[in-house]
């Protein structure tokens, strides 16, 4: 971590970065198109002559805590400073009697039933996140599929349908036929003739009708072949009554005004593709097991209201919050700082070069 190991620390932020990140990050670099597939490759090996350095790490969650997991292994002299009187940071989970002090002072407990819980901050893992999946493997997280596209879940607009929930399925292939047949009849009607060529409209005839779900004329009805997407009036079983009915599609200009059709591709988003994944039981089991490694170097309650960097290393002052008294001091030779930067930017940090 010393003067030969830039690289290496450079790759260590990568790897907070990838694993846990601060959401300011994520967002910036989602939005510019690089938070693409993670680099990961296994273990981080750390080496270098770590000559009894300290390190002081500020924030326990899950970048605060990777870092001290990883620095604490490669030899260093490790501290965290936590504000919470819990690890995991934004990887929480809350449970039927948890509760919680809003930071105006209002006071909320959760009464859910047992084995009920709601994840207030994260609550998907990407298949992408190779990294985090691999910390998982390592602490004996038990991970799970989560269901983030159910066909049969339904959409929900007060001002859309009379207020009435539709299934996902049904906007979803009333969509697609909709404008599956606009698309068919002016292909039809000569005038894509422009931008098309006669071969590819033929094309792109076929993949319309089998992507809009359409009937021989390329038009999209009730029929079974539609009902087969959007789904049936009678679902097909045994019996007498056992062959299936259709369902009336939506009429496009109505699916159209109900705005609906913006819940379509939120699912097919980079970050949201399948498969994803959450730890079974709530997503702060990884904080917890994070804690578990590394609980014991956490300060808890701490809260760090000023750092200074000089030649000589950091100083970083911080407030017991249990029990306020006279502002305390920390120091080392270097400092991690995963303070979400919304509150770093409102802290005192004067950081010299070394
Ligand atoms: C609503 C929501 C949904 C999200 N959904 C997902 C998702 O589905 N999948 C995904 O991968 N990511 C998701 N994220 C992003 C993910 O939660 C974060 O990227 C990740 O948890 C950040 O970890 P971190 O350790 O960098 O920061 P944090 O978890 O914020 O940790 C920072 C720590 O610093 C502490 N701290 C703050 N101020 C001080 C201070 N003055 N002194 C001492 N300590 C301090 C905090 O208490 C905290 O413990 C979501 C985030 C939110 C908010």
């Amino acid at each position: 971590m010393q003067n030969e190991s830039v690289i290496r620390r450079r790759d260590l932020l990568a790897l907070i970065g990838t694993i846990a990140g601060s959401s300011a990050m994520y967002h910036a670099m989602t939005s510019l198109g690089f938070a693409s597939e993670s680099a990961y490759k296994g273990p981080l090996k750390l080496a270098g002559d770590v000559k009894g350095a300290s390190v002081l790490i500020l924030g326990a969650g899950l970048a605060g805590m990777t870092a001290a997991l990883e620095l604490r292994k490669a030899g260093y002299k490790v501290q965290i400073l936590e504000f919470n009187s819990r690890s995991g940071g934004r990887n929480w989970s809350i449970r039927g009697g948890d509760s919680f002090t809003e930071l105006g002072g209002f006071k909320q407990t959760c009464q859910f039933e047992q084995g009920l819980y709601l994840n207030p901050g994260p609550w998907r893992i990407p298949y992408h996140h190779r990294a985090l999946l691999d910390y998982c493997r390592r602490l004996n997280v038990t991970l799970e599929p989560f269901i983030q596209l159910n066909h049969n879940a339904y959409l929900h607009a007060t001002r859309a349908f009379g207020g009435k929930p539709q299934r996902f399925r049904s906007i979803k292939a009333d969509f697609q036929g909709g404008v599956a047949e606009l698309l068919a009849k002016i292909s039809q009607q000569g005038r894509l003739d422009e931008f098309v060529t006669k071969e590819d409209q033929e094309i792109l005839l076929q993949a319309l009708r089998d992507w809009g779900a359409l009937d021989r004329d390329y038009k999209y009805n009730a029929n079974l072949g539609s009902a087969e997407f959007r789904g049936y009036a009678r679902d097909p079983g045994g019996g007498l009554m056992g062959d299936p009915l259709p369902s009336d599609p939506i009429p496009l200009q109505e699916l159209l005004r109900s705005r609906m059709w913006r819940y379509l591709q939120s699912f097919a988003r980079y970050d949201f593709q399948m498969t994803m994944f959450q730890p079974i039981g709530g997503m702060d089991m990884i904080g917890k097991a994070f804690a578990r490694e590394v609980g014991d170097l956490i300060r808890y309650n701490s809260k760090v209201t000023q750092i200074q960097q000089n030649g000589s290393g950091v100083t970083v002052s911080y407030v017991d919050t249990a029990s306020p008294s006279a502002v305390q001091q920390a120091t080392a030779d270097w400092c991690i700082c995963t303070i979400p930067l919304p509150i770093l930017s409102q802290l005192p940090v004067d950081v010299a070069r070394r």
